[in-house]
Formats: structure tokens, C-alpha cells, sequence
């Protein structure tokens, strides 16, 4: 496992936004935070700027909108109830049992 870069975390990295509004992510965040290309994650406006954090109401795994109310939630994602039963008959089945 990588060491998390304290010093990024600590004083962030400037970055510049480009003319369609997009900003990349630091790939350091990125692994830190178990991101990969496809997370679904939800933007908005704060005092001082702009917060990113996963999207409460997209699967993580399929990408499609969580249409229950309560998604589970795994290791800080939100994952939906087809899904998580795909996992767990895959653990099953791996497992032999
Ligand atoms: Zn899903």
C-alpha cells in the first residue's frame, strides 16, 4: 500500500480549470480515495468553493440511479440491491458453497 501524500492533503494541489469547466482530479486522490475512472460523484456549491464527494444515490458498481430509498452503502459507496446480490452470489459461489 502507497503512502498517502500528507503535504497534498495538507496544502491541496492547483490545479487549472479548462474552457469546458473541467478539472482533473490528482491521481494521488484519486488511488488515495479509491476512485477510479467511471465514480459516480455528486458536486456542489460550499462557502468557499466547490465539494466532491460520491454520489449518494448512483450504484458504484453499475452506474445506473438507485431508485430505493435506502442504497447499501459499502465502505463509503453506494451500491444497489442487484449488485450487492451479484457480489454476494459470487462469494458464494467462489467459496463452494
Ligand atoms: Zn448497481
Amino acid at each position: 500500500m502507497r503512502t498517502p501524500n500528507t503535504r497534498a492533503r495538507a496544502f491541496g494541489i492547483e490545479r487549472h480549470v479548462d474552457a469546458m469547466g473541467r478539472v482533473v482530479i490528482p491521481k494521488d486522490f484519486m488511488h488515495d480515495l479509491h476512485w477510479t475512472a467511471g465514480y459516480a460523484v455528486q458536486v456542489r456549491m460550499v462557502e468557499d468553493g466547490i465539494l466532491i464527494t460520491p454520489a449518494p444515490h448512483v450504484c458504484q458498481m453499475c452506474h445506473h440511479d438507485i431508485m430505493e430509498d435506502q442504497p447499501l452503502v459499502v465502505d463509503g459507496r453506494a451500491v444497489c440491491r442487484p449488485c450487492a446480490k451479484a457480489v454476494a452470489e459470487t462469494l458464494l459461489v467462489s467459496h463452494g458453497r
